[in-house]
């Protein structure tokens, strides 16, 4: 039998890595963290723009932290190094370019399988978030202007007549840094920016009155057409408008299948646990936004990781 980690972490996102540094901190040692990307945090490096604001209290949902990671408001840039150092300063085994595919439970232990090797260990967490499949639309886009749909900013240039779609905190942040360069209008299906937080509303508040960003507000979308490799969208109860490119910034999905196949049970789009985010199988975790149907946030990753690194760590996990 090969070497058997005390603790695996799927995910080196917010919630995966304060489980592995909050673990190490409650004396828990031979931990490794299991990262697909090239680098931990790849929510932040794809779907943040450069220098974003960080805001600790995401969605306007005040967070108290509960652990030793001490996370304030910040940048982008800030937050990306503060996890470097505190993944530096605490001894866990960051493996990255590894995507897990699956985890059995086997006699006493897990196994996590990867493309072509596995590891075991005694405990898994899984904090894989939901942005690996950001939420797309019900409708068909058509192949030939796929190039012009997107998810985040990348590959916007200057000058593009852009259409943000989406009413949160990201599809407004969007909405605004673009319209700086940009001709930008933005589609949601409600009236009002109600679910973005106090600054977001009042950023798109200001952009919309100095005419920099155009509502489309109270509106669906029927469909997309190709209009000569530029996008046509079809609104519902306005008329139909051609824009360079369209960015949709609607959330992500739950990894069912992710989940399926590892046994973990699923209720109303989120992993079945419990207060201590032990799922349905015995010594397997859940946490951050994969706990969440939506609405997670930075620093609710952090407090889950903190309450995992407290329930196992009574768990003949402690360092000899
Ligand atoms: C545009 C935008 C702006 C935001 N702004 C803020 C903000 O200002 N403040 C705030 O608190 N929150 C913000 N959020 C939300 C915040 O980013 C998330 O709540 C947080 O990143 C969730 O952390 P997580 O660790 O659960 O998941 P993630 O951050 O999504 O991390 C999951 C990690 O798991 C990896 N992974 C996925 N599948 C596998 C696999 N099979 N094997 C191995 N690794 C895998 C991914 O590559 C990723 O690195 C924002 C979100 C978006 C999209």
């Amino acid at each position: 039998m090969s070497h058997i980690y005390n603790l695996a972490i799927i995910g080196a996102g917010p919630a995966g890595i304060a489980t592995a540094v909050e673990s190490y901190l409650q004396g828990i040692r031979d931990i490794v963290l299991l990262e697909k990307d090239v680098n931990h945090n790849s929510t932040i490096r794809k779907y943040y723009k450069d220098n974003k604001r960080v805001d600790k209290d995401w969605k306007g949902q005040k967070v108290e932290l509960d652990g030793r990671i001490y996370f304030v408001d910040g940048t982008k840039e800030t937050t990306l190094d503060f996890f470097d150092e505190i993944l530096d300063y605490h001894s866990v085994e960051l493996q990255t370019h590894v995507e897990v595919q699956t985890i059995e439970k086997k006699d006493g232990y897990f196994e996590v399988f990867m493309a072509g090797k596995s590891i075991q260990a005694k405990k898994v967490v899984v904090t894989i978030g939901r942005m690996g499949k950001p939420n797309k639309p019900s409708y068909k886009i058509p192949s030939t202007i796929k190039k012009k749909i997107a998810y985040t900013l990348d590959g916007c240039s200057e000058g593009e007549k852009v259409l943000v779609v989406g009413g949160g905190d990201s599809a407004v942040e969007y909405a605004v840094d673009l319209s700086e360069k940009n001709e930008v209008a933005i589609c949601y299906r409600r009236e009002t920016f109600r679910r973005a937080n106090p600054t977001n509303q009042t950023n798109i508040a200001n952009a919309i009155m100095h005419k920099e960003v155009r509502p489309i507000l109270g509106i669906n979308i029927d469909g997309l057409e190709d209009d000569d490799g530029k996008v046509k969208v079809l609104f519902n109860g306005a008329e139909d408008e051609t824009f360079d490119r369209v960015i949709y910034a609607i959330g992500g999905t739950t990894p069912s299948s992710f989940l399926a196949g590892s046994g973990i049970k699923e209720l109303d789009g989120k992993p079945v646990h419990d207060d201590n985010y032990e799922t349905n199988v015995a010594g397997l975790f859940v946490a951050g936004d994969i706990t969440q149907e939506s609405g997670g946030s930075i620093a609710l990753g952090l407090n889950h990781g903190y309450a995992i690194a407290c329930f196992i760590q009574g768990d003949c996990l402690v360092a000899k």
